[in-house]
């Protein structure tokens, strides 16, 4: 059986995959891209070695185990519509939920919601007054948003 290999690897040391201890392909880092292109070489009857830099495979979109806890290294908020991402990943097995469209920060010890108006419009004072982005900056996005809905 061919495996893809995705080596956790120190330091350019090197570690082979298929039963021959060969590939024909190495894959270097262990990100989305690089795990999906490993995955692609399979189906293609190759046999590739993916080499990861650092101790775990996932690159930026990666979690860490703690404590019970699962703790996400970056916020990953995943738009669902990308074709490639559609076919390349299980995402009923992710479980995704929905957020809210907008964030909250802090600024000036206290909280501010920023928003989109268009989805949310009972978020337009809150997000007229939040002191990110001056009042022209957030004209000029409602005016983008016209232009682009048309
Ligand atoms: C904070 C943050 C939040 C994000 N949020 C989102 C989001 O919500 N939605 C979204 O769609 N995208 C998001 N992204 C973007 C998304 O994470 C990246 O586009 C995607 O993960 C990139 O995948 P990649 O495989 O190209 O690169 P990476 O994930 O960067 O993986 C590269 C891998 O290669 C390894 N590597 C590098 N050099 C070497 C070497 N010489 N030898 C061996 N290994 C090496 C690295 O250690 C790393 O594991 C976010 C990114 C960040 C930083």
């Amino acid at each position: 059986m061919t495996t893809v290999n995705v080596a956790s690897v120190a330091h350019g040391a090197a570690e082979v995959a298929g039963p021959g201890g060969e590939a024909d392909v190495a894959v270097v880092g262990a990100g989305l891209a690089g795990l999906n292109c490993g995955r692609e070489l399979v189906a293609r009857g190759l046999v590739p070695v993916v080499l990861e830099a650092s101790d775990g495979v996932g690159g930026r979109v990666r979690s860490d185990r703690l404590d019970g806890f699962v703790l996400d290294r970056g916020f990953q908020v995943y738009l669902t519509a990308y074709p490639e991402g559609r076919r390349a990943l299980d995402l009923a097995a992710l479980d995704l939920r929905r957020f809210r469209p907008g964030a909250m920060t802090w600024h000036g010890g206290r909280r501010w919601t920023v928003s989109d108006p268009f989805r949310r419009p009972q978020d337009l004072p809150a997000t007229l007054g939040a002191p990110v982005g001056s009042l022209a900056d957030k004209a000029r996005l409602g005016l983008l948003h016209q232009r682009i809905a048309r």
